[in-house]
């Protein structure tokens, strides 16, 4: 587990003292790594001999966008993430990178992290069997390498990992994943932009509420909804004290309660 200090220097001794629970990440300007084995009063005591001010950015962020590349939507937010030099997360369907090729590889190019969703968004055909998952999966897979060039490691399940469609092949599926070497993320809190009825103008409320404070949080929105797009910077502004990180196959997993 890395640590990664924010810091400033000033004169004066003001800091924060919490315990900093980011998973190893790059570094950004303005940020450095440390060795996790260097006890964190040591740091700070180093920082006060300094002169320097140290402020611990607690609080991290990855944005993830799942159904996407879309077009449109999906250039809008790579342009507003591009203004704010912001890296986020795109769980992409097969489909539509055959679709968007070009947006595919911008998200890539632009460094952001790119992961499968699935190539054919239909719960019953993807999780009819154990076979039916992996034979949707790898077609999405093989789309992105050819087209980005990336092997993708990261993966999303459509629905979530636990969902009213997979309930007696979701435990066969995940093993049958991590053997192969992916690893899947969930959510923690979320957009609500693909759920009937969803309302743009609640969009950045349903993020901060269903985010909860949490220091880390792993939000799920769509690149395939136009508000989304529209509410982006209304809702990077309200969570201006995290860190907004991509993430990456050392990243933590957040994964829902395997049943
Ligand atoms: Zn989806």
């Amino acid at each position: 587990m890395g640590i990664i200090l924010s810091m400033c220097i000033c004169v004066g001794s003001v800091f924060m003292a919490n315990q900093v629970t980011a998973a190893p990440e790059h570094g950004r300007n303005g940020e450095y790594r440390l060795s996790a084995g260097i006890k964190r009063k040591e740091q700070v005591a180093g920082g006060v001999a300094a002169g320097r001010r140290i402020t611990f950015s607690e609080k991290v962020m990855y944005l993830t966008f799942d159904d996407g590349p879309s077009g449109e939507v999906t250039e809008n937010i790579l342009d507003i993430l591009k203004a704010r030099k912001i890296r986020a997360t795109f769980f992409v369907i097969g489909e539509y990178v055959r679709r968007y090729p070009e947006t595919a590889r911008r998200i890539v190019d632009e460094g952001h992290s790119i992961g499968i969703h699935c190539d054919n968004h239909d719960y019953k055909m993807l999780y009819e069997s154990v076979d039916s998952y992996l034979a949707d999966f790898m077609r999405a897979y093989e789309t992105v390498y050819s087209v980005t060039g990336v092997k993708a490691r990261l993966f999303r399940f459509p629905g979530g990992s636990v969902n009213a469609y997979n309930g007696k092949v979701c435990r066969g599926i995940i093993e049958e994943m991590e053997r192969r070497g992916f690893v899947y993320f969930d959510w923690n809190a979320s957009v609500e932009d693909a759920v009937p009825g969803a309302q743009p103008a609640q969009f950045v409320e349903n993020a901060v509420s269903t985010a909860s404070g949490r220091k880390r949080v792993v939000l799920l929105a769509h690149d395939r909804t136009v508000g989304t797009a529209q509410c982006l910077e209304e809702l990077l502004n309200a969570f201006a004290d995290y860190r907004m990180e991509r993430i990456t196959s050392e990243t933590k997993p957040v994964q829902f309660v395997r049943p």
